[in-house]
């Protein structure tokens, strides 16, 4: 894989040619089979991120190519020793050329989506700065997803009144299978990656949190090795980070979905937080799947019925009349055990197949200690202490709760 990085007026153009033993079908790290369909992106820094360290502009364009390269990458400009190194021992790959020193930076930013999970992070830190990824459509591929309403999200962060950085970018439009999306889930931080520099960041947070990192619905036989490879500190994509001088901290890494959603709603941010892709400024679409999903939590966490015009025959609630495994299982337990007259609702099949109560998903309303064992320095401290002092940490017997759960 060839990468050349081109800068014109505030946008970084990243073009790619692929090596006689690339391909065009790959998979992302977590197995989600690729497939190519151009090979150019924009990303849209404006007066800032002018000229990052190359080393950030590798790792940014590694989020891109991961999935199709297969034996070496050729960068543009000379990379650190300590990067190459992270590329060969995680993916196998010869990294290209060597010859720059490594960075360093001081600061968190928090990759902020605007939903729950991320409005958790930034809960945890008030003074950090948000960097939020704002997808656009592609010069070269035409956009059939014009209902996904992204300049909505974007608006909300406006409101934060944090100290915020909006990247627009058409990089999702690179795949054309199963559909626009990032490449590797971490090219969601390719603004902070590019503004790293000019934010002195020395580290970039992830609002992934316990069921993304350490449930994986009990797939990944190896999610709590030190090193697995989504989102272990220790893992591929960690070291990547931590060579670049911006390591992953997933400070939400530790708590369930309802817990993000309780830190998100008790938050100054609460009237901001918007998890759907379709609604407008005046309200989530309350339509879709993922706001059938997340009134299920929200309901839940408030004590309350739930309040949806969907029902069980409605196609975004199909999902929930099949048996389990189902996406994100855990969080199902959790709400089926506790929203009143779940029986009359569209997770009523679903409550019958998995029999949750109160008391089999309690683990889920306390941090799991081995994520905040797994922050990176200088974080840790911080996540721990906000843990213990809000959330509480799982008893020895709720964590083993969590490294028996599988979804079947
Ligand atoms: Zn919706």
């Amino acid at each position: 894989m060839r990468v050349t990085w081109t800068r014109d007026e505030g946008v970084w153009r990243l073009v790619f040619l692929l090596d006689p033993e690339d391909g065009t079908t790959g998979a992302c790290t977590d197995g989600t089979p690729v497939e190519l369909r151009t090979n150019s992106c924009h990303v849209h820094t404006g007066a800032g991120g002018g000229s990052p360290h190359p080393d950030l502009l590798a790792l940014s364009a590694w989020t891109v190519v991961a999935p199709w390269t297969r034996r070496r990458v050729t960068f543009d400009r000379p990379i650190s020793p300590g990067l190459a190194e992270a590329l060969r021992t995680g993916w196998g790959v010869d990294a290209g050329p060597v010859g720059e020193d490594a960075r360093s930076g001081a600061r968190l930013a928090v990759s902020y989506s605007g939903g729950a999970d991320s409005m958790a992070v930034a809960a945890m830190f008030p003074d950090a700065p948000f960097v939020h990824f704002q997808r656009v459509s592609h010069p070269r591929v035409p956009n059939r997803w014009t209902h996904y309403r992204a300049e909505v999200l974007a608006d909300l962060a406006r409101r934060s009144g944090r100290e915020l950085h909006i990247v627009p970018s058409d990089l999702e439009f690179l795949l054309s299978r199963p559909r626009p999306g990032y490449p590797e889930h971490h090219a969601v931080t390719v603004g902070a990656l590019l503004l790293a520099d000019d934010l002195d960041l020395g580290g970039v947070a992830l609002g992934y949190e316990m069921g993304s990192r350490w449930l994986d619905n009990g797939r990944q036989a190896d999610r709590f090795a030190s090193d697995n490879p989504m989102w272990a500190t220790h893992g591929p994509w960690g070291r990547l980070y931590a060579a670049a001088g911006v390591p992953l901290v997933l400070p939400v890494g530790g708590v369930s979905e309802p817990v993000t959603m309780r830190m998100a709603l008790g938050s100054d941010l609460a009237h901001l937080v918007r998890w759907c892709l379709r609604g407008d400024m005046s309200g989530p679409c309350q339509k879709c799947g993922k706001c059938l999903r997340k009134e299920l939590i929200l309901a839940a966490v408030e004590g309350r019925p739930l309040k949806t015009t969907l029902t069980a025959a409605s196609v975004p609630a199909r999902v929930w009349q099949q048996p389990p495994p189902y996406p994100g299982q855990e969080t199902i337990e959790y709400g089926c055990a506790r929203v009143p007259g779940i029986e009359t609702t569209p997770f009523a099949r679903a409550a019958e197949h998995l029999r949750a109560t109160v008391e089999s998903t309690r683990w889920m309303d306390r941090c799991y200690p081995p994520a905040i064992d797994e922050t990176p320095e200088p974080w840790r401290g911080e996540v721990g202490a906000y843990m213990r002092e809000h959330i509480g940490l799982m008893t020895a017997d709720e964590q083993r709760q969590v490294e028996a759960w599988t979804a079947v």
